[in-house]
């Protein structure tokens, strides 16, 4: 085995922060800088992290634990941070649905948000042979943190659906790893339509060789057609990552610990 998968749990923290920038990547696709005193200290060891992100009526600084507790919240992917108040993240923008995704497309410069957790982490540690990573936009924050912690020789394999071009994502991999993204399917097909088709399409012998780590998060109906391939790959679940990181049809879907 060149690598295991390390869980560990953090203590759990509430921090008021501030949007101060959005840049879009593609026409729903955006990163948001967030800052706040209280974000000193904050730290995500776990490229799966999520935290949860509190979109209160009022200033979150000035609300106790249990009222920001109380504002809808939903799951989002640490992207970068500093440690000294600063923490990027990646939204996609679905439709005119969806109170994170419209906050992060319409929120004022300025805007108040709370931040909790991460409350637990999971670390890849050690050398994995090979990499296999697929997923939506929504996946796209972890599997840019997966490959930031490659090392330089790394190879692998990349499959994502997104809605834009994939230049327009700006995702930066080591050599040997290459990307192939999938247009999304027409709105008549089921979520994660393209990317499950592709799952399905990878054969026994298109198994990277060697001790490889697999990753697949998009929507729920992914998880059945990851696990398949987990099973035509002989790749043990317990030292693989599949998740359904949001439901359709299911606002402030949780993902299953
Ligand atoms: C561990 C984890 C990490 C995550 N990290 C990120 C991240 O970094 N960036 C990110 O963009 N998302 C991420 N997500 C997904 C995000 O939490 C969900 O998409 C969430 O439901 C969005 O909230 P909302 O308020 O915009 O929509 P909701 O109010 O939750 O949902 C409203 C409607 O929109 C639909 N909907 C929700 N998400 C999508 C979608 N992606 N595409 C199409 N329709 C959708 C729902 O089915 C529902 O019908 C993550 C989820 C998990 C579990």
């Amino acid at each position: 085995m060149t690598f295991t998968l390390a869980r560990r749990s953090n203590e759990l923290v509430f921090r008021p922060a501030r949007l101060v920038s959005r840049t879009f990547l593609a026409d729903d696709y955006v990163r948001l800088r967030l800052e706040g005193e209280a974000l000193e200290g904050f730290d995500s060891p776990g490229a799966d992290d999520h935290i949860r992100v509190f979109f209160p009526d009022a200033d979150a600084a000035a609300l106790t634990v249990d009222e920001l507790r109380a504002a809808p919240s939903r799951e989002y992917t640490p992207l970068s941070w500093d440690g000294a108040g600063v923490l990027e993240l990646e939204f996609l923008v679905h439709g005119d649905e969806g109170v994170a995704g419209r906050w992060a497309a319409d929120a004022p410069i300025g805007a108040s948000v709370g931040v909790g957790g991460p409350r637990g982490s999971m670390a890849v540690e050690g050398e994995p042979e090979a990499w296999f990573l697929a997923g939506d936009e929504t996946a796209l924050p972890a599997i840019r943190r997966l490959l930031g912690g490659m090392p330089r020789g790394a190879r692998g394999l990349v499959v994502l659906e997104a809605s834009g071009a994939g230049e327009e994502y700006a995702l930066e991999t080591p050599e040997g790893v290459r990307v192939e993204w999938l247009p999304r399917a027409a709105a008549g097909a089921g979520a994660s339509a393209a990317l499950i088709a592709r799952l399905d399409a990878l054969g026994a012998d298109d198994r990277p060789t060697g001790d490889v780590f697999v990753f697949v998060a998009a929507e729920q109906a992914v998880v059945k057609p990851g696990r398949a391939l987990l099973a035509r790959w002989g790749v043990d679940p317990e030292r693989a990552v599949v998740k359904g990181y949001w439901r359709r049809g299911d606002a402030e879907y949780h993902a299953p610990h």
